[in-house]
């Protein structure tokens, strides 16, 4: 038993959680259980005009329905400002941090005419913000990668994953030009926050890791552990979302919910434990967890896994 594991899942409230969400929700739990640690829950409401009324609500009932207990108060990213500005000072304070006020059109032409690939974002360097502060407005902060060398990194499926951050993705935003923080700058501060040391999440964000590797880097915080879970798609391939209105769980069917997650995640419940109650077959689950078995063609299907 390990009691400093500490395990997360961190759903955006834009809506209710699907089979999908279900998945991450289950595996982080399962996975960090199984290690003896404790499991939190974070709502990521750093972005108002996404965020749904009510979603956080629902979100959290819908995990208790299915007897994924938290073990310690809710963090709300919206309640985190303070945390997050005073990191970006840190950061400006070490140079780390400039202010750009490049349009997206501007960048994409910077990255044009210097063969970047386009999904670089690299400030073009002629917005000549002068004189701004964290509070200004119509700025954009980026966080600097010319330093960062090969960022490298396990996950748990896939082994060693290497990125030249600064090549390809480039200097990236850790505050927004509208004000709004950054879902890199917030994860990674709540994650050390709250001690985190397993991450255990979708692969759609397997992407954004070596950034948050660097930005944890910058700010002398341990890394945690990686697993990026593979993702449910609808029969046309696409990934299933609370955005492309993926259908909400049935709060009715909590054990059968339960039981295909796992059956989804490579785990092989019996028959029988789909009668059983959402505590008996998480227990089971954690008694019986091989994250070997996770499969990692990054998508299932989801027709298949519930069949
Ligand atoms: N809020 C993100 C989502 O709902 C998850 C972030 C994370 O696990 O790092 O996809």
């Amino acid at each position: 038993m390990c009691p400093a594991s500490v395990g997360r899942f961190a759903p955006s409230p834009t809506g209710r959680l699907h089979a999908g969400s279900l998945l991450a929700a289950v595996g982080s739990y399962v996975h960090v259980k199984y290690h003896g640690g404790q499991w939190l829950v974070r709502i990521e409401d750093i972005d108002p005009p996404r965020t749904e009324p009510g979603a956080s609500d629902d979100i959290l009932q819908t995990l208790n329905q299915h007897g994924l207990l938290h073990d310690g108060p809710v963090l709300f990213q919206s309640q985190r400002s303070e945390a997050y500005e005073s990191a970006l000072q840190q950061l400006l304070n070490q140079d780390l941090l400039y202010p750009c006020r490049c349009s997206r059109a501007q960048l994409l032409e910077h990255a044009r005419l210097h063969h970047y690939p386009m999904a670089r974002s690299l400030c073009t360097g002629t917005c000549d913000v002068r004189g701004a502060t964290l509070t200004s407005a119509d700025t954009a902060w980026r966080l600097r990668t010319e330093m960062a060398g090969e960022i490298q990194f396990q996950d748990a499926l896939r082994g060693t994953l290497t990125s030249s951050l600064h090549q390809e993705v480039g200097d990236f935003v850790l505050k927004r030009r509208d004000g709004l923080y950054a879902y890199q700058l917030a994860v990674v501060l709540d994650d050390e926050a709250s001690r985190v040391t397993e991450v255990v999440r979708g692969v759609d964000l397997l992407d954004n890791t070596a950034r948050q590797c660097w930005l944890m880097q910058c700010l002398n915080f341990a890394r945690p552990s990686y697993l990026h879970l593979p993702l449910v798609t609808a029969a046309n391939g696409q990934k299933l979302s609370k955005q492309n209105h993926a259908p909400a769980l049935n709060p009715n069917t909590p054990s059968r919910n339960l039981w295909h997650a796992l059956a989804a995640l490579g785990q092989t419940p019996e028959p029988a434990l789909l009668h059983a109650s959402p505590p008996e077959i998480l227990a089971w689950a954690c008694a019986n967890w091989h994250p070997e078995r996770i499969p990692h063609p990054d998508s299932i299907q989801q027709n298949c896994y519930l069949a």
